[in-house]
Formats: C-alpha cells, sequence, structure tokens
C-alpha cells in the first residue's frame, strides 16, 4: 500500500508539537513513517517562517526534498512558511506539490491522501481556519512532552510576525487541556511543558485575567502523580501574585520560568510596543526570587533595534549585570514583513548590532557560569534522557528541552527516570553530576 510518509520538522519548539499531532493523526489512520525519504511516498516538512534563517533553513531543506523526488513521490509543505509565503514559496521551490497552513496540520490525512489521488479533490491552499478544540493525538516521545494550551497572539509587539501568521490568541479549553495531560502521564511523560505564544494570557480571549494558577492547579489534580511540570514563555506584566504563590506552592512545578523582556530601556520598550515598566519587572524579579529562592530564570533581549541608542544598549546591560539571569537569549534585530517595525527610523547598522549581540554575549557568559557554579554540592533530581558510551546526559528542573543546558553523568542510567545526583563540576551550559547510588540501579 502507498502510504508511507517522511516527516521532517524545522523550527521552534512549538513546530514540533504540531508535528508530533502530524505523525498521530497519520498513523492513525493507517500511514506508516519511514525515516529515509526515498522510501516514503508523501514527503512532509513542517516549516518555519519566523527569522530570516529559519525560513533558509526550509526552504533548503524543501528544495533538497523536491531535487531528489522519486516520480510518484509527493512533497508536502506545512507550518509557518506556507502559511505566510505560500506564492513565493511555489516560485522558490517549483516541486512542492501541496500546501499546508499553520491551522490546517489536523488536514494532514486528507491532503495527504488527496496528493496521492486516493481521494478526490482539488490542491489543498493555505486558509484561516482554526481548529484548536480538535484533539491532539500527540506521541509521546521520550520523558517529556509539550503541551500547547493556546495559539496565536493578541499582543501588539511591534518587531514580532507571530500574530500575523498565527492571528489572535485562541484557547483550548480547559477539559482538553486536562484530558490531554491525562494521556500523556498514561504514556509515561514525566514532565509535562505547557507552552503558548504567551502562558500567561491564557484564556483572555475567553474573558478570563489571570487563569494561569487555576490551570496549573486543575492539571496537579488531574495527574498528582506527573514528577514536573514546566510553564514557558510568560509576558512580565502578566505573572501576578496569585501565579507565583502557586508556583511556590506545589513541589511539581519546576522553579523555572522564561520571562521574555526583550529590552531594558523604557524608550526601546516603548518603540516595541511593551510595557516600559522596568522598575516592575525589578520588583517582579524581587518577588519571585523571594518565593523561590532556587528559581531559575530565562529571558531573551533582541540589540539593535530600530533607535537604539548606546545609552539605551547600555542600559540594558547594566539590568542583566544587576539581575543575573540564569540562562538569556540575544537575537539582533531583522525586521519581518509585515510588521509596524520594520517601518521604524534610524535603523541600527548590522556591524553595530553585532558588536552589541557579543558584547552582551560575553557579559552573560560570565554570569551564567557563576549561577551554574552555585549548583555545585546540590543534590537534584535528573531526568535522564539518553546513555550512550558509559555517559548519561539528563535535566534538572532549571534546564528546559531544546534550549537550555544538560547534567551529564558517567554511567548509563535508564532513559526517562528520575534519579538524584550530585552537582560536582559547572560549565557555561551545562552541570556535571555524580549519581547517588542506592536510590536507582544503573542498567545492566
Ligand atoms: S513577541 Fe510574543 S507576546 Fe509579543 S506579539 Fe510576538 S508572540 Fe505575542
Amino acid at each position: 500500500m502507498r502510504k508511507r510518509f517522511y516527516l521532517l520538522s524545522l523550527g521552534c519548539p512549538k513546530n514540533t508539537v504540531d508535528t508530533e499531532a502530524m505523525n498521530g493523526l497519520l498513523e492513525e489512520a493507517g500511514w506508516r513513517q519511514v525515516e529515509q525519504p526515498d522510501r516514503a511516498d508523501v514527503l512532509i516538512v513542517n516549516t518555519c517562517g519566523f527569522i530570516d534563517a529559519a525560513r533558509e533553513e526550509s526552504y533548503a531543506a524543501l528544495n533538497e526534498l523536491a531535487q531528489n523526488k522519486r516520480p510518484g513521490q509527493r512533497l508536502l509543505a506545512a507550518g509557518c512558511l506556507s502559511q505566510r509565503y505560500g506564492e513565493e514559496l511555489r516560485h522558490v521551490v517549483p516541486g512542492v506539490d501541496g500546501m499546508l497552513g499553520t491551522r490546517e496540520w489536523a488536514n494532514v490525512v486528507s491532503c495527504a491522501e488527496r496528493l496521492l489521488g486516493l481521494q478526490p479533490g482539488a490542491d489543498v491552499r493555505p486558509s484561516d481556519e482554526v481548529s484548536v478544540v480538535t484533539p491532539m493525538r500527540r506521541q509521546a516521545q521520550g520523558p517529556s512532552a509539550y503541551l500547547k494550551i493556546a495559539d496565536g497572539c493578541s499582543a501588539p509587539c511591534a518587531f514580532c510576525a507571530i500574530p500575523l501568521i498565527k492571528g489572535p490568541q485562541r484557547s483550548k479549553p480547559r477539559a482538553a487541556i486536562l484530558e490531554e495531560a491525562r494521556q500523556l502521564v498514561a504514556q509515561g511523560v514525566q514532565e509535562i511543558i505547557l507552552i503558548a505564544q504567551d502562558t500567561t494570557a491564557y484564556a483572555r480571549d475567553l474573558g478570563e485575567k489571570d487563569a494561569m494558577p487555576d490551570v496549573i492547579e486543575s492539571i496537579l489534580k488531574t495527574v498528582p502523580q506527573l514528577p514536573w511540570l514546566r510553564l514557558m514563555y510568560t509576558y512580565p506584566q502578566h505573572v501576578t501574585p496569585w501565579l507565583i504563590e502557586t508556583m511556590a506552592a506545589h513541589p511539581q512545578v519546576c522553579h523555572y520560568l522564561d520571562l521574555p523582556l526583550q529590552h531594558a530601556h523604557p524608550d526601546t520598550l516603548r518603540r516595541m510596543n511593551r510595557s516600559p515598566d522596568v522598575e516592575g519587572v525589578r520588583q517582579l524579579i524581587d518577588n519571585l526570587r523571594q518565593a523561590m529562592p532556587d528559581i531559575a530564570l530565562r529571558t531573551a533581549f533582541i540589540v539593535g533595534y530600530p533607535g537604539e541608542t548606546e545609552e539605551e544598549f547600555t542600559a540594558l546591560l547594566d539590568l542583566m549585570t544587576e539581575m543575573r539571569f540564569d540562562k538569556v537569549g540575544i537575537f539582533t534585530y531583522s525586521p519581518e514583513e509585515g510588521t509596524a517595525a520594520a517601518n521604524l527610523p534610524h535603523p541600527v547598522p548590522r556591524e553595530i548590532a553585532e558588536d552589541r549581540y557579543a558584547r552582551a554575549m560575553e557579559l552573560q557568559r560570565g554570569i551564567s557560569l557563576v549561577r551554574n557554579q552555585l549548583q555545585v554540592g546540590r543534590t537534584l533530581d535528573v531526568l535522564v534522557e539518553g546513555a550512550e558510551q558509559g555517559i548519561s546526559v539528563g535535566r534538572c528542573y532549571r534546564d528546559a528541552p531544546e534550549i537550555d543546558g544538560y547534567v551529564l553523568m558517567s554511567g548509563e542510567w535508564p532513559v526517562g527516570q528520575m534519579i538524584r545526583a550530585r552537582i560536582e563540576h559547572a560549565m557555561e551550559y551545562d552541570l556535571e553530576g555524580l549519581v547517588l547510588v542506592g536510590h536507582h540501579h544503573a542498567k545492566d
């Protein structure tokens, strides 16, 4: 039977969730996944069009598959790039046979079958249909799983194309979130990671403010045996005292927060159309650290934003020095088509933006190392993700998958299990731990 698919996922962890959902739907419909593109009947690439580099990567991957297509093989481009650059994509990669927009992943089966002539129907084009209520049949892969609680974004950040690509925020109903959590835990998942463009905005589209604490408590009531619940992508001004209290009160909630600040100077923030209340951010970080002294804080900044003066950039470095974030992502600004920021005057020359990037990275490298060194001597739970050639890699609560570092340990420990390790050595990104035997047994 001609029902084999090859599925390549590019871009951010949020895209990974859609990829896994497509995977689940195809397998349920009797399709079989293959590892080699040449053995597939349909080649699917879940593309990312968020930043230039991701766009290039997506085009390159599609081109390579298109050039090596066997007769009868079909190529399907799914995700952000097809949603936003549909026509351009057809032009740049003429070998693409079908496209599926970001909100259409739930149609992947009918689309793939139509391409093979197994179902009647015309070519599929991106549309704006939303199906956040479609149950996500996610395959648990490894011990951690992303659970998307909302899609789209209604925030007005001037530099960001996400609201244009994905539309306004649509929250998933609570009952669906709880059902997914139940299924994931039944599949053996040890860590659920809640994601959305802005998790703290959850349910605002349904007329509720500050709904996250209640979502967290409902999840923990539904799956009390879940070891770790992690919250990603929080908007600083939406992190409320109730949320902080809830995070501190439940041992299963990882003391970790990803709090993208984007900048630290009120004028830059104003031009970004974000809250200029830097004092409020200081207070928030203080409150978080008071409630959870062991909290690991990650943030992200954009350097080289239009009009960014040396003085504004220095304010950013100063805040980094003052706040000593555990992990910081730095991005050089790149204008995104259709966004308000793309039309702002006074672009920062490339060399200056790159110089600022290097200075910010250099500063943070030292801070991250010191923050990691403070972990030496602590005994932490580590979730094992892989083991090979006498070494295991895992993560502690301070590290989110795919973004942060690892805990490296000698010995091959069972993948998917929580083990206790004493941190012996710290590097900039990773830690080294000694597994405390007596708690668990090594694999034979
Ligand atoms: S930066 Fe984040 S919060 Fe702002 S518009 Fe983009 S996705 Fe939404």
